[in-house]
């Protein structure tokens, strides 16, 4: 082994197999930033059990705890389109799986140093990208969306170098860690690797292994891995089938809530339907489809808020072009995709009629949701307070300026406002002939449209704080997400649009991709 490494971690191509043992690379001190305590409890672990020391030391990659076994995987994936060969995990190290309660848990170490998939990067993860990551996965779970979790934030001790100014001067900043967790890491990329360079047996096998493990609710299986040469008529297919409906899913509600995941490629796409991979996300404040949070696509918007169910499925036909490789007999994996439109069809209006309050979709919704978009993207409207305000709309007498808060400029409320009133008539017909009593609307409102989400603003302030040692933004943060939905009395100011100085400031609301 090169120099005086003790585990196998140099960057390396490997072959015919998923993973490698590695070891986190130990760091100067680790300091407990924030944890979810939720998701302890889930893995069974107390607040003692927190703030042990060893857990500290654990959580920021020096030294197992009894028991643990440490490794990397291999993936590749589809990066903006093109086939990238293999990638994965260059700063993700496993601490092995937990079963609490008959729920079984990976964990991983995000930013714990390098392992044979590091190819030219540090292995290592800056504040700034894990305070985001570990907020926002928690936030995502309690606005009840499919995502990985976050069990705790420490940072390092150790300065991390990233982003070059144009000066050439490189730009230190703090070191951290988040430990995630979830039922599986499994990606797309995964089987992709193992198609591309022809390692069939072994897919076979991965694939037996990710229904057994991965898919046990759904499929009974008998615990032993299932024979994907015979696995039944129709398995693998329905299988399929039932990871295009979660992906579909899981994308309906991003567009529900505003969020733009940034780099949806194929290696950051979860065999789960998990949202994965917390980078340059980032949440609309006004409503604009084109938009992207990511400078490396800004060009391109390959990955803006609108085009994200269409990339869901592209990516969704790569894992079956994979998939595919392996079971040449399997004809029907375009019937999961047919699958993807429909969950994907039924799941968006579900939650649009919800979002404005309609009893069900009709006929002629759609036109009517359309112009508002429409109206709302030209006049740039906030999207997150166009519902909550929307809510407060008196259908017998609906006036503009129960929205006149959401608007971001003078002019959006002087050129479109009286387009805007006129569509709220015609919002407030079709409100009139729903069956829904004016508190079920509200209801069905409210448990469908947050009132907080972690625009990028906010995450930024709590990083510049955190920055400083202060860790209070953060931990009011966690708190106030952890009930997306329901106004709390004194977080006003975490419900507002974005103030204007945030609008172009670096962070604030564009991010580059790897951080
Ligand atoms: P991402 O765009 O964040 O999904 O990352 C794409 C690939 O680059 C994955 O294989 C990551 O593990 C790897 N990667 C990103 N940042 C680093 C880093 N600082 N050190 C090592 N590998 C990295
Ligand atoms: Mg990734
Ligand atoms: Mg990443």
């Amino acid at each position: 082994l090169p120099g005086d490494r003790v585990t196998d971690n140099f960057t390396r191509q490997v072959s015919d197999c998923l993973w490698s043992a590695v070891q986190p690379t130990p760091v100067k001190q680790p300091t407990l930033l924030a944890y979810s305590a939720e998701v302890a409890s889930m893995l069974g672990l107390s607040d003692a059990d927190m703030h042990d020391p060893d857990m500290v030391q654990t959580l920021g990659g020096n030294g197992a705890l009894q028991g643990m076994f440490t490794y990397a995987t291999r993936y590749g994936g589809h990066q903006f389109g093109n086939w990238a060969g293999q990638l994965g995990d260059g700063r993700a190290i496993y601490l092995g799986e937990l079963v609490h309660q008959q729920r079984r848990f990976e964990l991983q170490l995000k930013g714990a140093g390098e392992t044979p998939y590091s190819r030219r990067a540090d292995g290592r993860a800056v504040l700034r990208s894990s305070l985001r990551e570990f907020l926002c996965s928690e936030a995502m779970h309690h606005l009840g969306i499919p995502t990985t979790r976050a069990l705790s934030l420490v940072t390092t001790g150790e300065p991390v170098v990233r982003d070059m100014f144009y000066d050439g001067n490189p730009e230190f900043e703090p070191g951290a860690i988040v430990c995630r967790v979830a039922p599986s890491f499994i990606r797309f990329g995964h089987f992709e690797i193992l198609a591309s360079r022809e390692e069939l047996p072994l897919l076979k096998r991965f694939i037996g292994f990710t229904i057994d493990r991965d898919y046990a609710e759904w499929w009974p299986g008998t615990g032993l891995l299932l024979d994907v040469d015979n696995p039944g008529q129709g398995m693998i297919e329905a299988w399929f089938a039932e990871v295009c409906a979660r992906t579909a899913i899981m994308v309906a509600h991003w567009m529900r809530v505003g969020f733009v995941h940034g780099v949806m490629n194929t290696d950051n796409m979860s065999i789960l339907g998990l949202t994965i991979d917390y980078g340059p996300y980032g949440w609309t404040d006004n409503f604009d489809p084109s938009w992207t949070p990511n400078t490396t696509d800004a060009q391109g918007r390959r990955y803006c808020y609108g085009r994200q169910p269409d990339i869901a499925r592209w990516n969704l036909e790569r894992l079956a072009e994979a998939l595919a490789t392996a079971l040449p007999e399997t004809n029907g994996l375009s019937q999961g995709l047919s699958h993807f439109d429909n969950v994907y069809f039924d799941a968006l209006t579900t939650s649009l009629a919800d979002k404005f309050g309609l009893d069900s979709w009709q006929a002629g919704d759609g036109e009517l949701i359309n112009d508002i978009f429409e109206l709302m993207q030209r006049a740039e409207v906030d999207q997150t307070l166009f519902f909550t305000h929307l809510k407060q709309l008196d259908i017998s007498r609906p006036q503009l300026s129960v929205l006149e808060d959401a608007f971001y400029t003078e002019e959006g409320l002087k050129d479109f406002g009286e387009d805007i009133q006129g569509w709220l008539q015609r919002y407030s017909q079709r409100v009139q002939q729903s069956t829904l009593s004016a508190e079920q609307r509200e209801q069905r409102m409210s448990a469908s449209n947050p009132v907080y989400v972690l625009r990028n603003y906010l995450a930024q302030e709590a990083i510049d704080l955190a920055t400083q040692g202060d860790n209070s933004r953060l931990l009011t943060l966690l708190e106030v997400l952890r009930h997306p939905y329901t106004e709390q009395a004194g977080m006003e100011a975490f419900a507002k649009k974005r103030p204007d100085w945030a609008r172009h400031k670096a962070g604030c609301s564009m991010l580059s991709c790897s951080s």
